[in-house]
């Protein structure tokens, strides 16, 4: 039931006078952001960034949430950016905070390890209540539940380019269920544990392994090593049943009980990826290269000119991630039997 007109207000509120919204069909679906109050004025230019390039005219909602009540001047401030439903939702603290059950001995040396060693975010436990619960939880908050599918969006990201269609759409006609924009290597010291841990599932549930999945992708020996290729998932349209179905969630439950969110430091993208390209066929993975994006300090910016021109891109795609030495995207190409 998305046909209901009056939820996109009457033709005297379209917000420019010669445009048309695209109100014939939407998805059940919804952008997802996930935000401190400190992050109050990059949440802004986010929201500010993907209304002008999109949403002003599909106005799909929101969802805004935190493990902290929001203030009524980040809920005020992010109000006034767009007349699509906003919700600003607080995390359950089970979703949120590290279990009882991982042993913060364990934790804490892993923790120190990971300081020592200089790696990025290593000494933080909310940057791993952040990526367990992005891999895990925000697709069963309450206030996601309701939609399939979502956009992730996160503060101070930019949307490069005109957006004149319906990516949720073309995702559901198309059968997808994850999409990315970059993808890259993972720092191997972030997940020492992880590939042997997944390797374990996978052989302890043959079921979920889907044919023609992407697995090619993150390993030329048929899964014997990584090659850490990730997509990045600060950037993500995607089926949440695909979340919520029986190979995630006991792939989830099963990498959460051997407590690498704690004792490592496992991030959401590399969880997120693996499952992609395991339990789906590898079809069903999309690279939306229209849609230019930048996260700090990459981008990611179409090198087709017809399409580059179609959407007004403020991106330089001479300076687009596509083929860094870091990137994966290559290999995708390659695996996808592109180039
Ligand atoms: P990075 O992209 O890996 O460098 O990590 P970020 O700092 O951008 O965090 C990823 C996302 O989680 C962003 O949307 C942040 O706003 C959000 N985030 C990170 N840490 C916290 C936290 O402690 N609380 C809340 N509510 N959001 C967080
Ligand atoms: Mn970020």
């Amino acid at each position: 039931g998305n046909s209901d007109t009056s939820y996109y207000g009457l033709p005297g509120n379209l917000p420019f006078a010669n445009e048309t919204l695209a109100i014939n069909r939407h998805a059940n679906a919804t952008f997802v952001i996930l935000a401190r109050n400190s992050d109050l004025q990059g949440t802004v230019r986010s929201v500010r960034e993907i209304e002008d390039r999109f949403n002003r005219k599909y106005r799909y909602p929101y969802v805004f949430l935190n493990e902290e009540p929001f203030t009524d001047e980040f809920k005020k401030r992010i109000s006034v950016l767009s007349s699509a439903k906003m919700e600003f939702g607080l995390i359950p603290k089970e979703h949120w905070f590290q279990p009882d059950w991982i042993d913060e001995k364990k934790a804490t040396a892993g923790r120190e390890k990971m300081v020592a060693d200089k790696i990025i975010y290593g000494g933080s436990v909310s940057y791993r209540n952040m990526c367990r619960f992005n891999s895990g939880f925000f697709f069963r908050h309450p206030l996601m539940e309701k939609y399939r599918w979502y956009w992730r969006i996160e503060p101070d990201v930019h949307f490069h380019c005109d957006i004149d269609y319906d990516p949720f759409l073309y995702m559901e006609q198309n059968k997808k269920i994850y999409s990315f924009t970059i993808t890259m290597y993972e720092y191997e010291a972030t997940i020492p544990t992880l590939w042997k841990t997944v390797m374990d599932f996978a052989k302890k549930h043959p079921e979920y392994i889907a044919k023609d999945n992407a697995l090619g992708f993150m390993s030329s020996n048929n899964g014997d090593t990584y090659n850490l290729c990730h997509f990045w998932s600060n950037f993500e349209i995607a089926d949440m049943e695909f979340w919520r179905g029986p190979a995630y969630t006991a792939f989830f439950d099963y990498l959460d009980k051997q407590g690498g969110f704690y004792y490592e430091r496992w991030g959401d993208a590399p969880v997120h990826s693996i499952a992609a390209a395991l339990f789906a066929s590898k079809d069903q993975i999309h690279f939306f290269d229209d849609i230019g994006y930048e996260h700090n300090p990459y981008i990611h910016c179409t090198k087709d000119k017809a399409k580059w021109e179609k959407g007004k891109c403020s991106c330089d795609p001479a300076r687009s991630f596509d083929y860094d030495g870091y990137s994966c995207f290559s290999k995708w190409e390659t695996f996808m039997g592109k180039r």
